[in-house]
């Protein structure tokens, strides 16, 4: 059976809710974002390789001398008063995949958000362990086929595409 690799998507849908992950995978239902449902989530693809996750990274920062390498992702907006879940998770699993993939250090990320023009900087390696836990939650749910408990944040539910067969 083909690999079934998990994107950078998934682990956005898992963030924001993890039974958007049971329509999905398991009862296979397409999926309509909304605008407001994840930005950024388009960024995937092209980036895959052996802990069976992709992306695609806006950039990468090389420094050789330390033969450590950092990804950096560009937000249009301004900069919230704290990091969203998601754009963490995704800087991190870049950090990962610059690793796996290219052999460099990656222990720091940083996210540029363009409207305020701050650069903040992101200790990916003492975080990894939040996004490996993520992806074994969500192989977990495609496997036993069980339905998550929703998301703790009602107001979600209002721009969410399954919002009508959910409640
Ligand atoms: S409607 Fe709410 S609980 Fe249901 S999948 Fe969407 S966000 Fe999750």
């Amino acid at each position: 059976m083909e690999k079934k690799f998990l994107t950078a998507t998934d682990l956005m849908n898992y963030s924001y809710c993890p039974r958007i992950i049971y329509y999905v995978h398991v009862l296979k239902r397409p999926q309509f974002t909304t605008s407001k449902e994840y930005k950024g989530r388009e960024k995937e693809s092209d980036f895959q390789e052996k802990l069976g996750i992709k992306t695609i990274v806006d950039s990468i920062m090389v420094d050789k001398e330390k033969n450590e390498a950092y990804p950096i992702q560009a937000k249009y907006s301004f900069k919230p008063s704290k990091l969203y879940r998601a754009q963490l998770f995704q800087i991190i699993m870049e950090s990962m995949l610059i690793e796996e993939c290219l052999g460099y250090k990656s222990p720091f990320g940083f996210i540029k958000f363009l409207r305020s023009g701050e650069l903040v900087k992101v200790d990916t390696e003492k975080r990894r362990q939040e996004v490996l836990e993520a992806f074994q939650s969500i192989e977990k749910i495609m496997a036993t086929e069980s339905f998550p408990k929703p998301t703790k944040y009602r107001k979600r539910c209002v721009d969410c595409c399954f919002k009508s067969i959910c409640w």
